[in-house]
This record gives C-alpha cells, sequence and structure tokens, in this order.
C-alpha cells in the first residue's frame, strides 16, 4: 500500500470524526498526519520497520498503529469502526467544493440522504436548494462538483487496476468448472486509468455468467465484468471483450462473422485478412487499416530495453545508495542505468549542491570499478526555471553525462509563458530529454497549457528526447499524444522516476504507453547501448 492511498484513511479518519462532531484537536492530528505521511520521501514499510517513521513530525502513535494495519492488512479497523456511525457518502461529499461540515450535517439531517447518487438527485429536484441558506446556486455548484468527482472516483489508476484484475483472475480460476481465465478490456489494452475490469472465462461445466459472479463473491474495488466461452469462440470472445467499441465495430464493418468458430485471436484477423493486432492498439484509431496495409509497428517489447535515465538516489530525495541501484539493475538484466538526481533549486529542497556533485561521481567511479556487468551513468534531473534557464551554470551541467529537464513549479504560466519557458529550455545543448512534459497528475492534477507541437517540432529538430514517465501517476506524455509526437520524428525516453529501486517496476508501466504510443525500439533511446546512448543525448542539432 502506498503513501497516497495511507493519506486517503487518514483524511477519510479525520473527516468523519469532523462530521460526528469530534475533538478538533484529534482530527486536526489526522489531517497533519496524512499531510506527514503523503510528505514523507521513503518507503513506509522501511521506516515503520526502521522506527524512521515515529520521527517524523506529526506521525503520533496512533497514525503508527494505522500504518502498520494498513500495510499488513490493507484495512484500518478505526477506519471501518468509524464507518458505522458515519456513512461513507457523506464523507464524499464533503469532496465536494463549497460543501464544508456544517452543509453536509444540514444534509443529512433534512434530506435523510447519504449517498453522492442522492445528493444528486436531490440538487436536480429542487430539494437541495430549498434547505435554508442552500439556494439555486449552491445545488448548481453542488452538480458541478459531482461530475468532478465522478470521474476521479469512478477511474483507478492501472497499476491499482491491473493488481485488481490479477486477484480476480486468480480467484475466478479456483472456481469449479473454470477452465482458464483471461484479462480483457482497458487493462489489457493498458489504458491509464481504468474503470471496469473485464475476464473472458472458459467454463467446462454447465455454468453460468450470472453463478458464477454469485460465486465470486463480494470484490472489492473496480465493477466486474465476465464473459463466458467455450473453446471454441474463445478467441472472438476475448477479441470483442479486449477491444475499444470503435474497434470492434471496425471488424463487424470488414464482414466478422460473429457465428464463426474462432478458437484463438489470430483465426479472428485471419478470417479478415489481417494481422493479429496488439491489445494496446485496439482502440479503433486506424489499426484495422495498418494492419490490413501491413504496415503494423513492430512495437517495442521489454526485451529490447537495455537501460533506462531517471532515477533518483539518496543524494536527493531517493532512498537507495549508488551501489544498491546498480546492483539492483544488473540483477533485472538491465547493462546501464542514468541516476539523475534533482537540482539545487529543487522546491522541496533536496537537489544536489554543487559540491554533492563531484562526490556523488567519485562514488558512480567506485562502484562502476566494484559492481561488474552494469554502467551508471552521471545524469541529473534539472528544474527547468521559470524563465526557461536550467537550474545549474554551463561549466556544472558540463560536468554530467546527460541532461533531463522537468518542470516542478510554477505551474499557473498562460500558454504563452509555459510553451516558451519549455522551448527555451530546450535551446539549451545540454537538455537530451524533456521529463515529465505536461506535468499532469492521473486523476488529480491537470496538465499545465503548452504548445505540444510547437515542443514535438522543436524536440525532432534538435534530437531531443522526450520522456515517456513511466510513473503510474504520471504516465506522461500521454499515449495518444506520443503517436503524434512520433509522426513528427521525435524519439523517446523511457523512464521509471524512481526514488526506490522498487520504482525500477515502473518501467513495465512506461512500456504499456510507448507500446500504446506505436512506439518501436528504434524511436526509443533505452534501446541502445550505453555508448550510443551517451552520443544521442550530447548530440544536439543547432
Ligand atoms: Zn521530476
Ligand atoms: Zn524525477
Amino acid at each position: 500500500m502506498e503513501k497516497q492511498a495511507v493519506r486517503v484513511v487518514l483524511e477519510q479518519i479525520a473527516a468523519s470524526l469532523a462530521l460526528k462532531g469530534d475533538n478538533p484537536f484529534r482530527i486536526r492530528a489526522f489531517e497533519n498526519a496524512a499531510r506527514a505521511i503523503a510528505g514523507y520521501p521513503g518507503d513506509l514499510a522501511e521506516a515503520l520497520r526502521t522506527g524512521a517513521l515515529a520521527e517524523v513530525e506529526g506521525v503520533g502513535k496512533g497514525t503508527l498503529e494505522i500504518v502498520r494495519e494498513l500495510l499488513s492488512r490493507g484495512r484500518s479497523s478505526v477506519l471501518d469502526e468509524l464507518r458505522e456511525e458515519v456513512p461513507p457518502g457523506l464523507v464524499d461529499m464533503l469532496k465536494i467544493p463549497g460543501l464544508g461540515v456544517q452543509k453536509v450535517r444540514q444534509i443529512h439531517e433534512h434530506l435523510r440522504i447519504a449517498t453522492l447518487a442522492e445528493l444528486e438527485v436531490a440538487a436536480r429536484d429542487g430539494r437541495l436548494a430549498a434547505i435554508p441558506r442552500f439556494g439555486a446556486k449552491t445545488a448548481e455548484n453542488v452538480l458541478k462538483g459531482i461530475a468532478f468527482l465522478k470521474r476521479s472516483t469512478e477511474f483507478r489508476l492501472f497499476h491499482h487496476a491491473l493488481a485488481e484484475a490479477t486477484s480476480v483472475q486468480q480467484a475466478l480460476a479456483t472456481l469449479p468448472g473454470v477452465a482458464r481465465v483471461e484479462i480483457a478490456g482497458s487493462v489489457r489494452r493498458r489504458r491509464e486509468v481504468i474503470r471496469d475490469l473485464d475476464f473472458v472465462v472458459v467454463h467446462a461445466g454447465s455454468g453460468t455468467r450470472e453463478t458464477l459472479v454469485r460465486q465470486l463473491g463480494e470484490v472489492p474495488g473496480a465493477p466486474v465484468d465476465v464473459v463466458l466461452a467455450t473453446p471454441d469462440d474463445l478467441g472472438l470472445a476475448w477479441v470483442r471483450a479486449t477491444g475499444a467499441a470503435a474497434h470492434w465495430e471496425e471488424l463487424r464493418a470488414r464482414g466478422l462473422d460473429v457465428a464463426g468458430r474462432f478458437p484463438d485471436e489470430e483465426s479472428v484477423y485471419r478470417a479478415l485478412g489481417l494481422a493479429w493486432i496488439p491489445p494496446e492498439l485496439r482502440e479503433g484509431a486506424g489499426e484495422c487499416d495498418a494492419a490490413a496495409a501491413g504496415t503494423l509497428p513492430r512495437l517495442i517489447e521489454a526485451r529490447d530495453v537495455k537501460g533506462f535515465v531517471h532515477c533518483h538516489s539518496n543524494y536527493s530525495d531517493g532512498t537507495a545508495t549508488i551501489a544498491e541501484w546498480a546492483e539492483a539493475a544488473n540483477g533485472a538484466g538491465y547493462e546501464w542505468i542514468g541516476l539523475s538526481d534533482h537540482s539545487q533549486s529543487a522546491p522541496f529542497a533536496m537537489g544536489l549542491r554543487p559540491d554533492a556533485i563531484g562526490r556523488q561521481h567519485a562514488e558512480i567511479d567506485r562502484v562502476n570499478a566494484e559492481v561488474p556487468g552494469i554502467r551508471v551513468l552521471k545524469g541529473v534531473e534539472s528544474d527547468i526555471l521559470a524563465d526557461g534557464r536550467l537550474d545549474y551554470d554551463p561549466a556544472t551541467l558540463d560536468r554530467f553525462d546527460f541532461v533531463i529537464g522537468s518542470i516542478h513549479s510554477r505551474f499557473g504560466l498562460d500558454q504563452t509563458e509555459m510553451t516558451k519557458r519549455v522551448l527555451t529550455a530546450m535551446d539549451d545543448p545540454h537538455l537530451a530529454i524533456l521529463g515529465h512534459p505536461t506535468g499532469r497528475l492521473l486523476l488529480s492534477r491537470e496538465p499545465y497549457p503548452l504548445d505540444l507541437e510547437a515542443v514535438f517540432r522543436k524536440a525532432a529538430e534538435r534530437g531531443i528526447a522526450i520522456e515517456v514517465n513511466a510513473d503510474p501517476h504520471r504516465l506522461d506524455l500521454d499515449w495518444r499524444l506520443v503517436r503524434r509526437a512520433r509522426a513528427l520524428g521525435v524519439r523517446f525516453s523511457i523512464g521509471p522516476d524512481a526514488h526506490s529501486v522498487a520504482g525500477m517496476a515502473n518501467m513495465e508501466f512506461g512500456l504499456g504507453i510507448a507500446r500504446k504510443g506505436w512506439l518501436e525500439a528504434t524511436d526509443v533511446w533505452n534501446t541502445l547501448s550505453a555508448d550510443d546512448f551517451l552520443d544521442a543525448a550530447r548530440r544536439r542539432l543547432p
């Protein structure tokens, strides 16, 4: 369980206590704890084990106990008990801008409602506006707030959905009569956010979909959709349950015989004269035409990847030492990695001071001499300052093997200013990679306004790579834009943006997005040898 999930639980506890009218100091303590946990730079499980978490300001004994419980069994008994007294729907209502504790209590008392769905109805039919001092304006704002909340609560991040889908798959596989279970739907297509989990189940007995779903029992999390298939029509069922609606319609328009016998997916596409289409591409965005013309990309695969850049060590806000990074990447089969700690002005203030650069580089040299089989490159994730300058002087930037430039502050600039800022940074010959180029945080922060066409054109012109940031909260650049940038000749770097060696696993999510963006191995710097990567990172075209 991650920090953000722990934060949400602590916030829900605070909100439930507030709705109950509990002691304000106790409420404040949980709010502070939520902030402290969310901002804690290290690994939670490790900090709990070593006792470091107990030292963090704002984290008291009660919070430690909650964190321990969440990490070990994924639930909090404190929150579970509060939910008996305070309907969770009321806590959800607090997230609507303009609805504080007093208003939510009034709603509960006057209208006897306890869910967002009921609140939406009441806001539409005039009951909400009729509560003393509410009025039509409040009702209107509530409707707007619900629309926003719906999107962020109906959808979940890909990595959470994948974990849920995998456990549901395992549960389905143990049910009587089940011969095979396959994940389908948007999880299989590797969308960045997911609403439902879809499965195709081959059932040997006489079971129906309804009995299967009943046997599965209640599944926490996303809605589950199961399609039953026989070995004879598994291929057809799987294609149908995987593709976006537009993909399926396209197959139908090409004359797909839905009564045919299709034991595997290849046979479905073959019947239409098409090559098998990788699931990531089945969005109804030209993939069938490409399959018909024989121009489908040979998508990048994990085995094409030789190395990656964009990870943080304990020289900035990462937890691992350089030697730990080298060992872990070596163990995972990479040939090279590029460390990129934050630069001096990083607002979270743990960036590399110029005097630490020499020490870090000496340590990297030592590790390179001691750990065989892996090469550690010396990089930096330099802030792009508000005026577009990189965060060190040219002589300091010269000391690094490669420079990633990223924006971490002043997100509020308008599109003209933001575009100028990024294009100015791209004029600096040190800049090799533009990190998390739109700044979006999935389901929580919109991208900043940026003329991406201009950025892509300049990147292609100058030989600067655009990052596919593989942190599942970012997945930035978006796959739809990856495809556009590729068409303009841009190259890419898949970066895990890892702050611990466990974060190396992000690479899988970045690869999924690269594939969704139609990228081939040759489009991506990660497939180069270390020397060729360094050449690409240093070669700037005028
Ligand atoms: Zn960053
Ligand atoms: Zn980073």
